[in-house]
């Protein structure tokens, strides 16, 4: 029996470099199912029709792009093996099992020379950046490095997981593990550990300039902003036929990083991931063992409310339960380390509380002074007015309630209180939650904690 055919193909807005993105992919049978011709025919027919093969242990990558010095394309087989150990790891194949898989990708300038030396199938679709086919791949070059690298290691990604995992799931999980596990950077010179240029997973990504083009988390931004954040339930069920712009690419890649990175979620996850990954895997995801629907949605919504590079799941994980009503004065320590942090005192709605908060953290290191010598920030529960992050002070105090629509759509942190003295009227009935207003991937520097007394306001 000839393999079906397995076909993802992209399709890329044509808009401005900054916010382009890994766009369409759509999966569906093209014709009757053929056996290709066999990767040794087409590398000859493309040795004799003048294109350059480049050969890694996991990649043959055949292109018509002309050597250029500095343009990283030399290097690519090398940083796709490197990725392809991370997804051995990521499902817990063992690499020697697999020693001999290989991968062709074809790099494409002019698609009419791939086509007259045969590695263009009339099979393949149109399409706009990249198409894969199992282990086969087709991408059009792009002019930044960076983003070039990303759509490799995508369409490798795919390549991976429909011949090693038979993968057949939902767009959400085909496109979000393709998007998740080929986020990466070059490790810069002086890092610690394999030398400069190599590749290191980041599947959160912790700066911008790490991952140009992606836009995944501007995206998500953007419709929090506009009130439109994709609802985890969203997420599951958008169908293959809509699944093609920027935002279905960005909320699959987020839903997949909440699922694996979440200390909640993460074990299950992982589990659902080594069994089947067929059609019904988000199904049997959501039945499995612990999984609570509720609460999963509202883990997603709040990390949508704060997403931001080097967000630390780890350090933002919310703890849901309802706490008890504030009768009488509390109080309470918030850790300048963790995001948003249950108090434990309820509020019904329309409520009011007096928040009073004292002491002195470390919000992080200055390493560029005047002086030349680090110095360490610290604040009060004012915040340091040399640093502002989303409109306020880093280091303020906050307090929120977690608001979610009453028509349904994903729920938000509303903020009812800031700094040393406020009192909040609660907007909801439940717990008031407490942080320092910091970027979630600048948690980890931090230290100390402020001593924080809530108490009734009549
Ligand atoms: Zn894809």
């Amino acid at each position: 029996m000839p393999t079906p055919l397995h076909l993802l193909r992209h399709r890329f807005p044509g808009i401005a470099l900054l916010a382009v993105g890994c766009a369409a992919c759509l999966s569906g049978i093209a014709g009757e199912p053929v056996e290709p011709p066999s990767v040794q025919s087409l590398v000859a027919g493309a040795r004799r029709a003048g294109l350059r093969v480049l050969e890694g242990d996991h990649l043959t990558l055949v292109t018509d792009r002309p050597p250029r010095d500095g343009d990283g394309v030399g290097s690519l087989p090398e940083i796709f093996d490197a990725a392809f150990d991370s997804w051995c790891k990521h499902y817990g194949i063992d690499p020697a099992a697999c020693r001999d898989w290989r991968a062709l990708g074809c790099l494409i300038v002019d698609r009419e020379r791939f086509r007259s030396a045969g590695l263009l199938p009339d099979a393949v679709p149109e399409f706009a950046n990249g198409f894969c086919d199992r282990d086969r791949f087709w991408m059009a070059d792009q002019s930044n490095p960076d983003y070039r690298r990303h759509l490799l290691l995508h369409e490798g990604v795919h390549a991976f997981t429909l011949t090693l995992r038979s993968l057949a799931t939902p767009p959400w999980y085909t496109e979000g593990i393709a998007e998740f596990l080929a986020t990466h950077r070059l490790r810069p010179a002086g890092a610690v550990g394999p030398g400069a240029g190599a590749f290191e997973p980041t599947p959160m990504p912790q700066r911008a300039a790490d991952v140009e083009q992606l836009g995944r988390i501007e995206t998500l931004r953007a419709a929090r902003a506009a009130g439109t954040p994709p609802t985890l339930r969203e997420v599951f069920d958008t169908p293959a036929a809509v699944h093609h712009d920027l935002r279905s690419y960005a909320a699959s890649w987020a839903a997949v990083a909440m699922l694996a990175l979440h200390p909640a979620h993460a074990e299950t996850f992982a589990a659902a991931e080594r069994a089947a990954l067929d059609g019904g895997f988000t199904a049997r995801l959501a039945r499995s063992e612990g999984w609570d629907e509720a609460r999963t949605a509202r883990d997603f919504a709040a990390f949508t409310d704060d997403i931001d590079y080097g967000y630390d799941f780890a350090r933002s994980a919310v703890d849901w339960t309802p706490g008890t009503p504030l009768a009488t004065a509390r109080r309470t320590d918030v850790a300048a380390d963790r995001g948003w942090q249950n108090t434990g005192a309820s509020l019904a709605t329309g409520r009011r509380c007096a928040v009073a908060a004292r002491g002195r953290v470390t919000v992080g290191v200055l390493r560029e002074t005047p002086a030349g010598a680090p110095v360490t920030l610290e604040s009060e529960p004012d915040g340091i007015s040399i640093r502002w992050y989303r409109g306020r002070p880093i280091g303020r105090l906050l307090a929120a309630q977690w608001v979610e629509p009453a028509g349904g759509g994903a729920g938000r942190f509303a903020i009812l209180g800031e700094g040393r003295e406020a009192t909040c009227t609660a907007v909801a009935d439940g717990p008031l939650f407490l942080k320092l207003n910091e970027p979630p991937g600048e948690l980890r520097d931090n230290a100390g904690s402020f001593s924080v007394t809530i108490e009734p306001v009549p």
